[in-house]
């Protein structure tokens, strides 16, 4: 069965838990998508490119498009605001798209509760918070007090678990993609309740 319209998987865990790898290893497997490139006021980290990992904004910027209501949804963390445009989105969805969404716990419960309908979650986490530790201080991205504050979030972030539809433990890279690949190509196919009735319709005229 295909669906005229595209699909969101939302994917969230701790700085540091592999979501990029991860999405790297899947991203040539899993169809048409549109990585959904956030707002931030955080600074770029060295090899950071502004319009391809973030859109890279001041303060004041980010505020103002809050105030007009440009962003599906927008968080603050880690001392930062990161936020999602409605408008690319929208276009990636109409054009049939698997939308992916690298957002913390608080976006995905908005993006769950404004579209959860079309939307698959899933929660990545490192086998443990020392493992976590060890990655955020191999990546070479980030300073001590910056990791704290990370590994700190993470203890917090991890009770919310049970908000997502599925866990990936990132343990070994290729096992977890192997997993994060099914996971992607079901949500195209999750059955959009709003879609459903005008499928069952056509089907039925058949
Ligand atoms: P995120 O996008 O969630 O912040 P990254 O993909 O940047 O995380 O991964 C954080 C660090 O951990 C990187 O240096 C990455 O190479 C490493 N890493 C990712 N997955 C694994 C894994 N399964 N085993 C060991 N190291 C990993
Ligand atoms: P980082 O600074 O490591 O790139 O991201 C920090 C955290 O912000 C991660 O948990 C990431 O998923 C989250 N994040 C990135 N973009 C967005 C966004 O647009 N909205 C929300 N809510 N979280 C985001």
């Amino acid at each position: 069965m295909n669906h005229k319209s595209g699909a969101i998987l939302v994917l969230s865990g701790p700085s540091g838990a592999g979501k990029s790898s991860l999405l790297n290893e899947v991203i040539n497997d899993i169809g048409e998508c549109y990585f959904s490139i956030s707002t931030t006021t955080r600074p770029a980290r060295d090899g950071e490119i502004n319009g391809v990992h973030y859109h890279f904004v001041g303060e004041e910027e980010f505020k103002k498009d809050i105030e007009e209501d440009l962003f599906l949804e927008y968080a603050f963390v880690h001392g930062n605001y990161y936020g999602t445009s409605i408008k690319p989105v929208k276009e990636a969805l109409i054009a049939g798209k698997l939308v992916l969404f690298d957002i913390d716990v608080q976006g995905n419960a908005v993006v769950t509760n404004r579209l959860g309908d079309i939307t698959t979650s899933v929660f990545i986490t490192p086998p443990t918070l020392s493992e976590l530790k060890k990655r955020l201080e191999s990546r070479k991205t980030d300073s001590q007090e910056v990791i704290k504050r990370r590994v700190d979030m993470a203890k917090k972030e991890i009770q919310r678990i049970s908000e997502y539809d599925f866990l990936i433990v990132n343990d070994n890279l290729q096992e977890a993609a192997d997993v994060l690949r099914v996971i992607a190509n079901a949500a195209r196919v999750k059955i959009p309740g709003n879609e459903i009735n005008d499928f069952v319709r056509s089907w039925e005229d058949i």
